[in-house]
């Protein structure tokens, strides 16, 4: 079926991205958080691209996102963020997942599925170092490696992560990273295990903290994790967005000025107007509250969008345009000419960030891969 809404994945943009960032983190492990279905971008055709171009590890949030990565084929180590219920470990040791463990409870339950199938079974250990999340205590380090030990459990690494990984400004990283250092430095830790604290904004801020393993989460999608800042000073052949959202003109129509548009008339038209309905909605990720806010790109040019934005569909002002038609290709993120509308500038007409304009488009409509 031809779906008027569609969202494409530009398979060159990851693998260059993916590899631009192992450029920036040369001495460490690259891992690739895949979460929330590659954070809109399809956590199964992402993670392909990834292994493709060398990536050996992946994370995701949630067991059944490991078992279902698992299943699509993926070989490399798979890591479970979130913890698990205790009634479904056997999974962990059926698809071979690692899990993050920030629970005494957990320890012990991937100690007796040791015992249970003879089998080694790998852990992670997530310690809070300033993000008031999960984890344990830093101070509990030592401790932790001793209960570890006795349970005959293998840490294969420990993890912890940045609040303020995107802030240039305040010394917030600095103080995770001293947190982080006393687990490495405490007794039991050796050698053989990885040491994780950086997302995107350690990648690209805080060289210096990279330690054995990195987690890229929303740069292999090609955005900064402090948005159009971050872009406009790194490099022009950084990251590149990968995701594009495009639809048609459903129907054009011409209205007299002082008419109300939309639900509540929340705008009503100072000139006779000629207005392009889109069959682009909240439901698909483009937020109601965007409302008299967002721009689209048809023929080149930016339209604003007029009145409320509905479930289903919204109207752009196409008065300046000549030359439009229904079924118009219309570009609501993305590139048209020489414009261009990004995760970032959609962000700051409804007051979020580029991560949950991804998730919301990406994960609301029909994904293709070029
Ligand atoms: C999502 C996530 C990341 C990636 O963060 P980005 O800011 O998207 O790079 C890294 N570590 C953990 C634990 C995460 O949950």
């Amino acid at each position: 079926m031809n779906e008027f809404n569609r969202v494409i994945i530009d398979t060159e943009a990851l693998a260059h991205n993916y590899r631009y960032l192992c450029r920036r983190a040369p001495s460490a492990e690259m891992m690739a958080m895949v979460k929330s279905d590659g954070y809109g971008h399809s956590m199964i055709e992402s993670a392909r691209v990834f292994q493709d171009n060398g990536c050996r590890s992946f994370g995701v949030a949630e067991l059944s996102e490991g078992v279902e990565l698992r299943e699509s084929g993926i070989k490399e180590e798979i890591i479970v963020f979130m913890g698990f219920d205790h009634d479904d470990r056997m999974y962990l040791l059926e698809h071979n997942l690692i899990p993050v463990v920030f629970c005494k409870d957990d320890l012990e339950c991937i100690a007796e599925l040791q015992a249970e199938s003879q089998t080694e079974h790998p852990v992670y250990l997530k310690f809070d170092c300033g993000m008031s999340r999960l984890g344990f205590k830093p101070q509990e380090a030592a401790e932790l490696f001793d209960f570890c030990r006795k349970l005959k459990l293998s840490v294969r690494g420990i993890i912890s992560h940045f609040p303020s990984s995107d802030d240039h400004q305040t010394d917030s990283s600095e103080r995770v990273y001293k947190q982080f250092e006393r687990i490495s430095g405490a007794k039991g830790f050796n050698s053989t295990m990885r040491a994780s604290l950086c997302n995107s904004g350690g990648i690209l801020y805080h060289g210096k903290t990279h330690g054995g393993m990195v987690r890229a989460g929303i740069s292999l999608y090609g955005y900064y994790p402090d948005g159009a800042a971050g872009r406009r000073e790194d490099e022009v052949d950084g990251l590149k967005p990968a995701m594009t959202f495009s639809s048609r003109i459903l129907q054009i129509n011409r209205v007299d000025a002082g008419t109300g548009v939309s639900y509540s008339h929340t705008y009503i038209t100072d000139r006779e107007t000629v207005l392009a309905v889109l069959p682009v909605g909240y439901s698909d990720g483009y937020f109601r509250q965007m409302s008299n806010q967002a721009e689209v790109l048809i023929n080149g040019c930016r339209a604003p969008i007029r009145g409320r934005i509905c479930m289903n569909m919204c109207m752009a002002d196409i008065t300046d345009m000549e030359d439009v038609h229904a079924g118009d290709e219309v570009i609501l993120m993305g590139t048209q000419g020489t414009e261009c509308i990004d995760a970032d500038q959609i962000g700051g007409w409804c007051d979020t960030i580029s991560y949950e304009l991804l998730c919301a488009i990406g994960n609301n409509n029909k994904r293709e891969f070029i």
